[in-house]
């Protein structure tokens, strides 16, 4: 099951306090397909959100609610109240009016209210990622003033969203793991908020490994290209007969650099019997190979 499933599921099944339950059903109906005289409806891809929405429309205003399931290898159910009667029964209960384009906060009695209504929207048109695929949540909400007023709100609650306008309406997304965390526990959603932090701090951790193997690794490969150049040149000035009239310090160090070929600097100043500097092991180093290339030439 993916990230998502799990979410609404999680979301679908919470129990809703009194205080939250218009704001609930405010915001899956604001941010649904359908709720109007001529249609009521919720589309979802997962089977308990559709339920949840039934339950909740019953219960609320003893309505009757049609469930039917559709698609292939992705199925959809569509819960809908199919009676006009049941329709206009629900729009004269609601306490709040639906304009499309405009949050009508007063249904927010306290904080638990504003995250009600996001779960209801969240369940109604939202899609999040798999944390160890991309950290990304999705709200396609259907007029784009009603995504700017959506993305005030969530600002007000501490979560930073942005807004990708589209061919109708927009696209409210949230991209940062701790805003999708904050937005979680906004809505609720607390056994999931803690799944999805532990796998993304497991993600971050294996990115940090991974970057520092990188490093060693490209460490490791510098190491061995200098040694090489360096064993390359030793070896031409002792062909040529040049090594044993160089310096002492000079031919100490090219004795201990083909002796050792796969020690860094660091490690071959450890080894050096007269306790050389790295520093000053480098600058030995680099004078034979300046002496190699003025022979050679
Ligand atoms: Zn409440």
């Amino acid at each position: 099951m993916s990230f998502c499933t799990d979410i609404k599921n999680e979301l679908a099944d919470i129990k809703t306090r009194d205080c939250c339950k218009s704001a609930l059903i405010y915001g899956y109906a604001l941010f649904a397909r359908s709720f109007n005289a001529k249609r009521i409806c919720l589309q979802t891809e997962n089977e308990k959100n559709a339920y949840s929405y039934k339950k909740l429309l019953s219960s609320l205003y003893d309505v009757d609610v049609n469930i039917k399931k559709g698609g292939g290898v992705r199925p959809t159910f569509v819960a809908e109240v199919l009676s006009e009667a049941d329709r206009l029964k629900i729009l004269a209960s609601v306490d709040f009016g639906i304009t499309d384009t405009s949050i009508y906060t007063d249904l927010f009695y306290r904080d638990c209210c504003v995250g009600s209504f996001v779960r209801g929207a969240f369940l109604a048109c939202g899609h999040l990622s798999d944390p160890d695929k991309s950290y990304r949540v999705d709200f396609n909400i259907k007029d784009e003033n009603l995504a700017k007023e959506f993305l005030r709100l969530l600002l007000d609650h501490s979560v930073e969203a942005h807004i990708s306008k589209r061919q109708s309406g927009a696209l409210v997304y949230i991209k940062k793991n701790e805003m999708i965390v904050n937005l979680l526990a906004l809505m609720g959603a607390s056994s999931v908020s803690l799944q999805y932090i532990e796998t993304s701090v497991i993600k971050s951790l294996k990115n940090k490994t991974n970057r520092a193997r990188n490093c060693d690794n490209a460490n490791i490969s510098r190491t061995v290209e200098a040694s090489h150049k360096q064993r390359k040149a030793i070896e031409y000035l002792i062909k040529h007969e040049r090594l044993e009239a160089l310096p002492q310090e000079l031919v100490s160090v090219a004795k201990l650099r083909m002796e050792n070929p796969e020690l860094s600097l660091k490690q071959l100043s450890a080894k050096s019997p007269d306790s050389i500097t790295v520093s000053g092991l480098n600058h030995r180093l680099n004078r034979i190979m300046e002496i190699y290339e003025e022979i050679k030439k």
